[in-house]
């Protein structure tokens, strides 16, 4: 998280008179923090701990926060061995107890040391039938148990193709999005997702951008502090210039986080940037 303190010019066209300046209390003007967060998917057992310690490990010494969601069988044991790496669900019930057979609450992975969710990505979305709605009541049922919701957005490679992707992706994020700005957001492209393609810096930037421009209306100057990852074939060799895009403040890594000598690379990359 960063810290400034910034001059606002009131009226301007009375400088330099000291009148005319205002200062803004910095914890207004906080950044979004830079955020490494690995989605394990369907993939590791006990043995698997071993490479969450060496991520942890490093992130002991780096400048950005480190998330991990693997599966939910591990999570308990994540939380206690991996003391610099926040721990977080893949997805949860909006409803908080009852008959649903297989599915987890909020509660339940906060019970087992988790901080944060990811909701609708887009794995959830195409083979659950979740739409935002659902998504929406999944991250405010996240909200109301006190972990971070991850909410994931992204376009099929037709809308990205048929030039829609930016109103695509806008409408899917304002109707997941809860009234919480404890939140963080995922930009995934569908057709990036595992697959090595990856859209153009500029793509990335515009659609970042439009994100940003979204939380500021949804969520005032509160839109400001929400941390926008970046998801979708993310490898240490592109994830430098991918963290140079100015709204980019880290990434959602799947296959790259399964292994720490993918990963820590990227978490690097991050902390640089
Ligand atoms: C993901 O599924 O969230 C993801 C980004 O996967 P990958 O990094 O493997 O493309």
């Amino acid at each position: 998280m960063y810290f400034g303190l910034v001059i606002e010019l009131v009226y301007p066209e009375k400088i330099p008179s000291f009148q005319a300046i205002k200062v803004i209390k910095s914890e207004e003007f906080s950044m979004p923090t830079k955020i490494a967060a690995g989605n394990w998917k369907m993939n590791g057992t006990q043995a698997n701990i071993l490479e969450l310690q060496s991520i942890s490990t490093a992130a002991d010494q780096l400048d950005c926060e480190t998330i991990i969601c693997p599966p939910a069988t591990m999570l308990t044991m994540a939380t206690r061995f991996s003391k610099k790496v926040l721990i977080g669900g893949q997805d949860c019930h909006s409803e908080t107890a009852g008959a649903y057979t297989g599915d987890i609450s909020a509660q339940m992975l906060v019970d087992a040391g988790a901080s944060c969710v990811i909701v609708g990505h887009s794995e959830r979305r195409k083979h659950h039938d979740e739409n935002s709605e659902i998504v929406k009541a999944k991250a405010n049922a996240a909200v109301a148990a006190t972990l971070t919701p991850i909410i994931c957005v992204g376009e099929t490679l037709q809308q990205r193709k048929s030039g829609n992707a930016v109103a695509a992706v806008s409408s899917q994020l304002e109707e997941s999005l809860p009234k919480s700005s404890k939140i963080i957001v995922a930009y995934e492209p569908i057709w990036a997702i595992g697959t090595g393609a990856i859209p153009s810096f500029k793509e990335i930037c515009e659609m970042h951008d439009a994100i940003r421009a979204l939380l500021f209306r949804t969520h005032g100057k509160n839109g400001q502090k929400i941390s926008i990852l970046y998801g979708g074939s993310v490898k240490s060799s592109n994830a430098t210039e991918i963290f140079s895009a100015t709204n980019v403040d880290g990434a959602l890594v799947g296959g790259a986080s399964l292994k720490s000598t993918d990963f820590v690379p990227i978490m690097q990359a991050l902390s640089k940037s």
